[in-house]
């Protein structure tokens, strides 16, 4: 687990397991633990984690300190369109441009290590892995400032060059702001209720039989 600025939080060596959801929970204690109150989480199976992590032991530690747990901006494409509407960074407040994919990048680096100890004893494994994160992040505080005034940066270019556009989208269509908002919840309304046939259908499909049968009959 990593922080928005990419300092790592937490590891957790699963070896043999593969990844189970008590890790990831064990990763929310602490987090809870470590940072307190007001916190978004951003996991790759979020829409999943919610759930565990509300039947868990942990369901009132996370409810209390007002935990959001949201999905990364790319899993909401390869899950389905009612989990984004609920989940996806992009609209839910607070989470600015961040994507939350942090911990790719980690993983990415860490890859790096692997030809180095994947023959090497126990100690110099985790010795090893130790100096890599530890390395990962004083550079990650070295780039620090730069990191924050490129975001910045990109936040103020994104507001001038979108409000603009934005203003003459509403004024053409007349609409407000809370027209947006409503939008969200109309389409997960409709994909809720999709999920069950019409009424109107199902009359429709039963007529249809109906008229068949007595077609076969007659
Ligand atoms: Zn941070
Ligand atoms: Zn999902």
């Amino acid at each position: 687990m990593a922080c928005r600025h990419g300092f790592i939080e937490c590891i957790t060596e699963m070896k043999h397991s593969g990844e189970l959801a008590k890790y990831g929970l064990a990763a929310i204690n602490c987090m809870l633990d470590v940072c307190g109150k007001d916190q978004g989480l951003g996991h790759d199976i979020g829409c999943t984690s919610r759930k565990t992590v509300a039947s868990s032991s942990i369901s009132t530690k996370a409810q209390e300190p007002n935990l959001i747990i949201a999905i990364n901006a790319f899993h909401g494409y390869a899950h389905n369109r009612r989990c984004q509407l609920a989940h996806h960074p992009l609209y839910l407040e607070g989470f600015g441009i961040e994507d939350l994919k942090t911990c790719e990048q980690i993983f990415s680096s860490s890859n790096c290590a692997c030809g180095l100890i994947q023959h090497a004893s126990y100690f110099y494994w985790i010795q090893y892995l130790d100096l890599h994160f530890d390395q990962w992040d004083k550079d990650k505080y070295l780039e620090l400032s730069n990191f924050l005034h490129n975001n910045y940066v990109q936040a103020l270019r994104i507001i001038d060059e979108y409000t603009p556009l934005l203003n003459e989208f509403k004024t053409h269509k007349s609409l407000t702001d809370d027209a947006f908002l409503q939008w969200r919840e109309d389409e997960s309304e409709f994909l809720t209720n999709l999920a069950l046939e019409p009424p109107s259908d199902a009359i429709a499909v039963a007529y249809i039989e109906e008229l068949e049968n007595s077609s076969v009959q007659s």
